[in-house]
């Protein structure tokens, strides 16, 4: 060991305050909220933005004084080296506005640096995972444009007061130097920034998940299972004590390419006993992977290395980075919110610059559905998925040749609603029908729309509530249906309910032969 490990970057703070995060929901405002004049339900199709995988520019921006130090020069250069090197593992088209100082006085403690996305987006145009915190440089290389022009992408700080080595190039990773690795230190927290940062946390033995001190969940807390495979997400809704026991002990990254990188296993997280903020989780186990080519990710520095190992690439491809390294990709298009029982497509393609027109076999799995293979294709595919029940459905597809594989996770949530009311009544008496959204999503408008028997439709368009009714009276006697649409996100689901309307004793004497003399 020529490196002590007395200068941990351990108890790294995130450095992202609640004034910095700010949540959007940009998806309304490009969809047109389809009018519900039918059953055949268009499909709102999220197509991907073009997906080249030429790697990434980042744009350094030093703080200047008084509240941050003047850099040296070295360290502008080392910082810029490691940008570079980020630019060649990962690709967008939007350049990384990166937000850097230099100072004495870390926010959050002792460490040699600290980094954190600087805003988290959910529901952009082009989020593969509903309704989940994205670190704004991996939303705007999913979308393909600059989601917040105004601000940098990430912030990062560095110890001023820190014996640094500056040197860039690998013939130093031999040799035992004086001072931290810069560079080294660098490609760490661009990683955090970049989106390798769970926002889950445990406090009293609870677990959470909130938007109060980080946006939660990122993409990167959605693959974190324990060692039965369960993802720590599904405990927080029943049984939060649980979710806190995992964070401090048994979580692990599951996403598909992360074990496939990892051989067949989930990659263990750092999660000693005692929850440490911005440590725990956020980083890969300490003692399975320091010694390993995949150190970089362990929270207590374990060495010189310039690269960040097939288990961290594979982790940032998990959550929705596209590999510029020559590794395979996929890129998948589908709708985020499904109503129950709309038919829905979903695409995906292998982009992969070693690509050399051999027969790929797409693979299908999803939540309620039968796996389906797609095996010979040499194009993008396409499927059709139809669900009956609401709650959240993840889609993962994987492309092989046989030697090189990729996946792509997409989450979406399905929503159905329910009509309810009185099923027998009398002419001329009012009633009220009802209608229930489940789950209760109040992220976008919705439009509902109430079509009966001898009745006109009536429209509640854009509403942010999950319940809506309607008041419906009849002249005539008969059996009534009552149709109410809901329509969410360019989603469209719908339910029926009927109610058998009798005309009173005294009113069928009357009533009849002015049918007949109507008909006649
Ligand atoms: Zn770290």
């Amino acid at each position: 060991m020529y490196r002590s490990k007395s200068s941990p970057w351990l108890h790294e703070w995130p450095t992202v305050d609640v004034t910095r995060s700010k949540i959007r929901c940009t998806l309304t405002a490009i969809l047109l909220l389809l009018a519900t004049g039918g059953w055949v339900v268009p499909v709102a199709v999220f197509a991907a933005p073009a997906t080249p995988t030429n790697g990434a520019t980042f744009n350094i921006t030093w703080g200047t004084p008084p509240g941050c130090l003047e850099p040296p020069p070295e360290a502008v250069t080392a910082l810029a080296y490691a940008a570079g090197l980020w630019g060649m593992w990962i690709s967008s088209t939007v350049p990384i506005e990166v937000s850097v100082c230099w100072t004495p006085n870390l926010s959050g403690g002792d460490v040699l640096g600290t980094g954190a996305p600087a805003e988290y987006i959910y529901n952009f145009p082009g989020a593969p995972l509903v309704n989940t915190a994205y670190p704004i440089a991996l939303a705007n290389a999913l979308s393909g444009s600059d989601l917040d022009p105004a601000r940098a992408d990430m912030t990062l700080q560095f110890r001023s007061d820190v014996v640094w080595s500056f040197v860039l190039t690998p013939t130093h990773l031999t040799a035992p130097v004086y001072g931290e690795d810069f560079v080294t230190v660098a490609l760490h927290e661009l990683a955090h920034g970049l989106g390798f940062t769970g926002n889950m946390y445990e406090e009293w033995n609870v677990g959470f998940c909130s938007h109060f001190l980080n946006p939660c969940p990122t993409p990167y807390d959605r693959f974190v299972v324990d060692s039965a495979s369960i993802a720590l997400l599904s405990y927080l809704p029943n049984d939060p004590y649980t979710l806190a026991a995992r964070l401090k002990g048994d979580a692990n990254f599951g996403g598909p390419n992360t074990v496939a990188a990892n051989a067949g296993a989930a990659a263990k997280l750092y999660t000693p006993t005692n929850w440490q903020p911005g440590s725990s989780l956020s980083h890969l186990d300490q003692i399975t992977f320091q010694s390993g080519a995949n150190r970089l990710m362990t929270p207590i520095y374990s060495g010189v290395t310039r690269h960040p190992g097939p288990v961290t690439l594979a982790i940032f491809q998990d959550m929705g980075w596209l590999r510029a390294d020559g590794a395979p990709n996929v890129v998948t298009s589908g709708p985020p919110i499904i109503g129950a029982g709309q038919v829905v497509s979903m695409t995906g393609n292998l982009v992969w610059s070693g690509y050399a027109g051999q027969p790929i076999t797409y693979t299908w799995t999803a939540t309620e559905q039968i796996t389906t293979i797609h095996p010979g294709l040499r194009a993008m595919d396409e499927i059709t998925f139809t669900w009956a029940a609401p709650g959240e459905k993840r889609i993962t597809l994987t492309a092989t040749d046989g030697n090189a594989s990729a996946s792509a996770t997409r989450a979406a949530l399905v929503y159905n609603v329910t009509a309810s009311g009185s099923t027998q009544g009398n002419t001329n008496h009012t009633y009220t029908f009802n209608a229930a959204i489940a789950p209760e999503i109040t992220t976008f408008p919705i439009t509902y729309t109430w079509e009966a028997t001898d009745q006109s439709p009536i429209v509640h368009a854009n509403l942010y509530q999950t319940t809506d009714s309607v008041l419906f009276a009849w002249s005539m006697p008969g059996t009534k249906t009552i149709t109410v649409t809901a329509a969410m996100a360019g989603a469209m689901t719908y339910d029926v309910h009927e109610i058998v309307i009798e005309g009173l004793v005294l009113d069928k004497h009357i009533f009849l032969p002015l049918v007949l003399q109507q008909s006649w």
